[in-house]
């Protein structure tokens, strides 16, 4: 904390077991303006919780924060534009210092969990369907879990779980699901895949000969041409496969955009 820094960058705070690292802090007098950075044009709700444990590791090793806010790629930044219009800065102190008064009381019960010698035992919860390492902790052993089923609610999820059922394979008859879900457990229970009615009928439509068609794209945050936006997706690259009959290929043909202009017309064309 020497007073002559005026900016520190990827800033480490440890204290207690947490650790944060603030992407920008900024001097203001005797306190510190931090800034969260994100690679995409869209401010997004759980930005919030970021920041959040950000400014209170900070704020728990005994920094002052007096703003937090969040820079993001400027949707309105073009090619050929000063530097400083790349960005947009968006103050979310209230909110953030907000949350923080929230995350406080799970501190202490965090700390005694983390620090622990042997871990606790894990509870099945609807979010744990997105938890990386599901497969490995509460999902290992299972191999039809609930969690497979389409867009399982949370509410259908409570109650198939309060009944002690984890499997698709232990669904019961009548428990309600949807066309899409029933025909999943009906999959699992009958070890059978699922060919829809219409298939043969849909395939056989197809007049030869048939193109099979597959492209590139790239999205950059700063646009590579004029009057793009940042992250629009420009097609780059195709490949066209024309085929006389199923897996007779009679003709390819191809494009590769030269990446000193924008290419798409002369793609599309
Ligand atoms: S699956 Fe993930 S979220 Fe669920 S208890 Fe295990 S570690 Fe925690």
């Amino acid at each position: 904390n020497e007073p002559d820094v005026p900016i520190i960058f990827e800033g480490a705070f440890l204290v207690d077991g947490f650790v944060t690292r603030a992407d920008i802090l900024k001097r203001k007098g005797d306190s510190w303006h931090v800034f969260e950075v994100k690679s995409g044009v869209n401010d997004k709700e759980e930005f919030i919780d970021d920041m959040a444990y950000t400014a209170m590791v900070i704020d728990r090793c005994g920094f002052n924060i007096s703003d937090v806010w969040l820079i993001l790629v400027s949707k309105d930044f073009r090619l050929g534009m000063e530097n400083e219009k790349l960005f947009a800065e968006i103050d979310h102190t209230d909110e953030v210092l907000e949350r923080v008064e929230e995350f406080k009381p799970l501190w202490q019960q965090i700390e005694e969990i983390t620090r622990a010698p042997v871990k606790p035992e894990p509870q099945l919860l609807f979010e744990c369907r997105k938890c990386e390492i599901f497969r490995e902790c509460l999902g290992r052993g299972i191999d039809n879990h609930i969690f497979d089923i389409p867009r399982l609610s949370q509410s259908k999820f409570n109650e198939l779980t309060g009944s002690g059922i984890v499997s698709i394979e232990d669904i019961p008859d009548g428990f309600p699901l949807t066309e899409n879900q029933a025909r999943v457990r009906d999959c699992v229970l009958t070890k059978e895949p699922f060919v829809g009615g219409s298939l043969k009928s849909e395939l056989t439509s197809i007049l030869w000969p048939a193109y099979y068609l597959d492209f590139e794209t790239v999205m950059t945050a700063i646009p590579l041409y004029p009057d793009i936006a940042p992250y629009t997706q420009i097609p780059t690259q195709y490949s066209i496969h024309k085929c006389s009959d199923v897996g007779v290929i009679v003709a390819h043909s191809e494009y590769l955009a030269d990446p000193s202009k924008d290419c798409r017309r002369e793609l599309a064309e």
